[in-house]
C-alpha cells in the first residue's frame, strides 16, 4: 500500500542505519537539522502521491501486481510512462527546489530490469523472477531504493582487479552456500540516510579478470557492514544556526553519502549479478541512460523555481521593467526548456526492450544531459547577474534583528519601497542557496557529474551519432559510390 509522507517518515525512524557527521555516529538521522531538509524532499514524493491533483503523475498500476503504486517504484511499460516520469521529475523539482533523491532507485529498477531478461536468456541463470519479486516487495511496501554505481575507482588508469587496492572497486570477498560477501564503497550516494533499501550495481565494463567485481545485489540500508559518511555542502552549518532566512531554503534539500560496505552478507535472493561480467556494461548503460533522462525532468522543475526567484528578485530591485533584465529572463526560460525538450523527447522515443518494458532514446538521453552538464551554470549566472552583488554581501537575519544595527540593515537593504526587507533578503538567499549554497551540490555540480560526467556522454554520442549513414546522405544525392 502507498504510505503517507509521515509513515514515509515513522518507517525511517525504525531503521538503524550507521550514519556519520563531522565524524560522530548521528542517534536519529530523521530530526538532524543538517539532514533533515533532505528528508522533506523525499517525503514530498510520498505527500503528492496522496494528492488527487497530481495521482496521474505520482501513481501508476504495476504491470507485474496490478496495484496502485507510487511511480518511483515503476518498471514503464510505455512511452507514455517515460514521458509520464520526466513530468513528474520536474513537478517535485518545483515543489522542492532540490534533489529528491528517489529516481536513483527507479532508474536502477528499470535497467535491472531489462538487464536480467537479457543475462538469463542468454546465460541460463535466474536473476530476472528474484529481480521481480524484490522489486513487487519494494512496491507493496512502498519503500524509497537507493541505487548505487559509482565506485571510488582510485587509480583511474587501472582496472578494478589491478588495483593496488582491491577495495576500490566493491565486490565480492566470499562465496557461501547461502549468498557472498561483499566489500568496497559507493562514493557520492544520493539520498542513502533517507532510503529504506541499497540497490547495487557496478559502475563500468567489466572483463573476465573482474569477475568478482561483477556484482548487483540489494539489502536494507541498516545492514550490518554499511556506513554512511555524510557528505559536506557550502553552507550546510548554517542549518545548525536556527535561522531560516539564512539557510535559503528551509524546507527542502537533497544529500550524498559515501556509503562504506565492510564485509556485507547477501542472501541469494536479493543478488541479481554474480560474476557475470559481459552484462556490466549493459546494466551501466542503461541505468546511465535512464538517469541522463531524469536530469532533463529534475533539472528542469529546479530551474522553473529559480527563474521564479530572478523574476521576484528584479520585481523587489525595482528593475523589472529594464529590457536587458527581460530578455535575460527569455534567455533563462529558453535555456530551461531546451533541458526540458531533450528530456520529453528521448523518453517519447522510447522503445521496448526484449523484457517488455520501456527504454529511452540513448542517443536523445545523452544529448539530454550534455545539455544539463551547461545550461544550469548559464541560468544560474543570469540569476546572478539579476540579482546583483548584495546576494554575496548580505548581512545575516540576526544582524537584521539587531537591536543596535536591525534598523539600518531594515532601512538600506530595501528595495522597492512596498516590499519588506525580510522578503527581499529571503529571496536573495534562496538564490543563493541554489547559486551557491547547500543546493548547488544538485543544480550545479551535480549537473556536471551526476548520470556520468560530461565526457561519458560524449563517448556515447559519438558511438550513436551513425556518421556512416550520414555520409551515404551526401553520397546519394551527389551520385557518388566509392
Ligand atoms: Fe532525482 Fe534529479 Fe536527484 Fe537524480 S539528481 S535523484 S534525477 S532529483
Ligand atoms: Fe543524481
Amino acid at each position: 500500500a502507498l504510505m503517507t509522507g509521515n509513515e514515509y517518515v515513522e518507517s525511517l525512524r525504525k531503521l538503524n542505519m550507521e550514519v556519520y557527521i563531522f565524524g560522530e555516529r548521528v542517534e536519529c538521522p530523521v530530526d538532524h537539522p543538517i539532514i533533515r531538509p533532505s528528508l522533506n524532499s523525499v517525503k514530498m514524493t510520498y505527500d503528492l502521491a496522496q494528492e488527487p491533483e497530481y495521482e496521474e503523475l505520482m501513481t501508476v498500476t504495476s504491470h507485474l501486481t496490478g496495484k496502485k503504486i507510487n511511480r518511483f517504484a515503476h518498471i514503464h511499460q510505455s512511452t507514455e510512462d517515460l514521458v509520464k516520469k520526466v513530468k513528474m521529475q520536474r513537478l517535485l523539482g518545483q515543489k522542492t527546489a532540490s534533489c529528491f533523491q528517489r529516481c536513483v532507485g527507479m532508474d536502477a529498477f528499470n535497467a535491472c530490469y531489462s538487464t536480467t531478461y537479457d543475462m538469463d536468456k542468454k546465460l541460463g541463470t535466474n536473476y530476472h523472477e528474484k529481480l521481480k519479486k524484490y522489486i513487487i516487495y519494494c512496491q507493496e511496501n512502498d519503500l524509497t531504493v537507493d541505487g548505487a554505481m559509482t565506485d571510488p575507482k582510485g587509480d583511474r588508469g587501472l582496472a578494478p582487479s589491478a588495483q593496488a587496492d582491491p577495495d576500490m572497486f566493491l565486490h565480492i570477498v566470499e562465496r557461501r552456500e547461502d549468498g557472498i560477501v561483499v566489500r568496497g564503497a559507493k562514493a557520492h550516494q544520493t539520498g542513502m540516510v533517507n532510503s529504506h533499501e541499497v540497490l547495487v550495481m557496478p559502475t563500468l565494463s567489466m572483463t573476465e579478470t573482474d569477475k568478482d567485481y561483477s556484482v548487483c545485489f540489494a539489502v536494507p540500508t541498516d545492514t550490518k557492514g554499511i556506513k554512511m559518511i555524510y557528505g559536506r555542502q557550502s553552507c550546510d552549518t548554517r542549518k545548525l544556526e536556527g535561522s531560516k532566512v539564512d539557510v535559503g531554503n528551509p524546507k527542502f534539500g537533497g544529500h550524498e553519502a559515501l556509503v562504506v560496505f565492510d564485509n556485507v552478507f547477501v542472501p541469494n535472493d536479493r543478488i541479481f549479478m554474480c560474476g557475470e561480467y559481459e552484462f556490466s556494461n549493459s546494466l551501466v548503460e542503461r541505468f546511465a541512460g535512464f538517469h541522463r533522462q531524469s536530469y532533463g525532468g529534475c533539472k528542469v522543475g529546479v530551474g522553473d523555481v529559480l527563474i521564479g526567484a530572478t523574476a521576484l528578485i528584479s520585481d523587489y530591485n525595482g528593475t523589472k521593467k529594464a529590457s536587458h533584465i527581460k530578455d535575460k529572463i527569455i534567455e533563462m526560460t529558453h535555456l530551461n526548456e531546451t533541458l526540458y525538450c531533450a528530456g520529453i523527447a528521448c523518453s517519447s522515443e522510447g522503445h521496448k526492450t526484449a523484457a517488455g518494458s520501456y527504454e529511452i532514446d540513448l542517443l536523445l538521453a545523452n544529448v539530454c544531459k550534455q545539455n544539463v552538464t551547461r545550461f544550469p551554470y548559464e541560468i544560474a549566472r543570469l540569476a546572478e547577474d539579476i540579482a546583483g552583488g548584495i546576494l554575496v554581501t548580505l548581512p545575516s537575519e540576526a544582524d537584521l534583528n539587531s537591536k543596535e544595527v536591525g534598523h539600518y540593515v531594515e532601512k538600506y537593504l530595501k528595495g522597492v519601497a512596498t516590499v519588506p526587507t525580510i522578503t527581499r533578503m529571503k529571496v536573495l538567499r534562496f538564490i543563493e542557496n541554489l547559486t551557491l549554497g547547500t543546493a548547488a551540490v544538485g543544480y550545479r555540480t551535480e549537473s556536471l557529474h551526476g548520470a556520468g560526467s560530461p565526457q561519458a556522454q560524449r563517448i556515447m554520442i559519438s558511438r550513436q551519432s551513425n556518421l556512416e549513414a550520414k555520409k551515404q546522405l551526401v553520397k546519394d544525392i551527389l551520385d557518388i559510390d566509392i
